[in-house]
């Protein structure tokens, strides 16, 4: 039975051909897009069902988070490199986390995704019992990947047997909004037995593997020492290129040959431009990672390396890198990056039948965008019109109105609909001194105590 009519003035459905519908309409089936078109055609095919009128708004897909991770440094770990920044900043963190700090973040993390037009998040942390929680009462759809080290040298991330006991408590939770998958934090944070037994539980759950690779030249150098190979043929030696589907964060320094052979594989990529031009780490070969078939999502990475998870402004960043880094103004077209931030996101995870675009039969994962703001004025519709320039380089988060993840409205009037924001903000200053001074003591302890565990600049 349909429960509800969306109609608005633009419907962008992201469907293989880009179609925008002017004065369109989506029928929602519970969970489930019934069907797409013209507003006149599906008021008239669904009379007697209740009208949701949004007027100055335009409908598209969620947006698919590739690759973040949930966390409380925001703007306390600035300016470094990558390596560094990981050993003074990030791995003294990760000593320290408790579960209620790990909780209380992904609760945060959640609702500012929400609040700005994601509706998926691949969310990499710790202790995600909590994050499941979180996902559950926030309302959006998350691919939890316990941050896993499991080597001497970086034993204080969660473990293997951590991995395990949620993929058989929560994968296919939350009505099937939470799936679980593997990963290692970085390939060199596990042993090889670890790797194997990684991949393994992958392949009993049927479920997927995500980690960090290629990301900066210093890993390329490890990579190099510990297996005498560039990082994929070194994934794909260890064992690591075997899970039903592997999804690899940055990218950014491959050569031809790790392209092909992360094509060969089907191994997606997700692309962190924002935090690969924070810390330095460079420009990733989207566009021939594009043009060898490999699926390209789009992630803002943490909130310390970004500083906020706001898809609009990573699709932004995402065609200025390309245009800069190659100096070529008609690198990665704007349609190009709307299809990563949605349809080809959730092909990057494996989900793209049941998300990403507007058609029937997908899930009800959608998003209204307020149209009468001066930064989408003036707006001209149509798949050749400027709407897809002005979505990339024009629209911010805020501009979401309302925010819908299996047929259930999460965000309305811009507002949260499932979670009080003050109490999430609070719950969240309750925590971060305690997780900051326990960082600061570990530092003091183990370190000479030039290095401020707050942000030097
Ligand atoms: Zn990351």
């Amino acid at each position: 039975m349909i429960t509800m009519l969306l109609h608005a003035d633009h419907v962008l459905t992201m469907d293989p051909a880009n179609q925008v519908i002017a004065d369109g309409a989506v029928a929602i089936e519970g969970d489930r897009i019934a069907a797409v078109g013209p507003a006149a055609e599906l008021r008239t095919r669904y009379a007697g069902v209740p009208v949701r009128r949004l007027t100055n708004r335009l409908l598209m897909p969620g947006l698919v988070n590739a690759h973040l991770h949930s966390g409380l440094l925001r703007g306390t770990a600035e300016g470094l490199p990558v390596w560094d920044w990981l050993r003074m900043y990030i791995d003294p963190m990760h000593r320290v986390l408790r579960p209620e700090d790990a909780e209380a973040a992904s609760f945060l993390c959640y609702a500012e995704a929400v609040l700005s037009g994601t509706t998926t998040v691949v969310d990499m942390w710790r202790y995600m019992q909590g994050s499941a929680r979180a996902a559950e009462q926030i309302g959006n759809r998350t691919v939890m990947v316990p941050y896993v080290g499991e080597h001497p040298d970086y034993d204080y991330f969660d473990h293997l047997d951590d991995t395990e006991a949620l993929l058989e408590s929560w994968h296919g939770g939350a009505q099937g909004r939470v799936e679980v998958w593997v990963g290692l934090e970085h390939a060199f944070y596990a042993t090889e037995a670890a790797h194997t037994r990684a991949i393994a539980l992958a392949q009993k759950f049927g479920t997927g593997f995500h980690t960090h690779s290629n990301e900066a030249e210093v890993e390329l150098r490890e990579m190099q020492r510990r297996y005498g190979c560039r990082s994929i043929p070194a994934l794909e030696k260890l064992g690591l290129l075997e899970a039903p589907r592997t999804l690899l964060a940055h990218c950014v320094w491959l050569d031809d040959d790790e392209i092909a052979l992360l094509a060969r594989r089907g191994v997606a990529v997700a692309h962190n431009p924002t935090s690969n031009m924070k810390l330095a780490s460079g420009a990733a070969p989207v566009a021939k990672l594009r043009r060898a078939g490999v699926a390209v999502g789009i992630g803002t990475d943490g909130e310390k390396e970004n500083n906020n998870l706001d898809m609009f402004e990573e699709m932004k960043f995402t065609s200025l890198l390309a245009k800069f880094a190659s100096l070529d103004a008609a690198a990665m077209p704007a349609w190009d990056v709307l299809r990563m931030a949605t349809i080809e996101g959730a092909r990057a995870i494996g989900k793209d039948d049941e998300i990403g675009s507007l058609e029937r039969g997908k899930k009800a994962d959608l998003i209204a965008l307020r149209t009468d703001t001066p930064r989408l004025t003036p707006l001209f519709g149509g798949v050749d019109g400027n709407l897809h320039h002005n979505l990339v380089h024009a629209v911010r988060g805020g501009d979401v109105d309302l925010t819908m993840v299996d047929g259930r409205i999460i965000v309305e009037d811009g507002q949260l609909k499932t979670a009080d924001m003050t109490d999430l903000i609070a719950r969240v200053h309750e925590v971060v001194p305690g997780l900051f001074f326990r960082r600061a003591a570990w530092l003091a302890k183990h370190t000479d105590g030039a290095i401020s565990p707050i942000g030097r600049d």
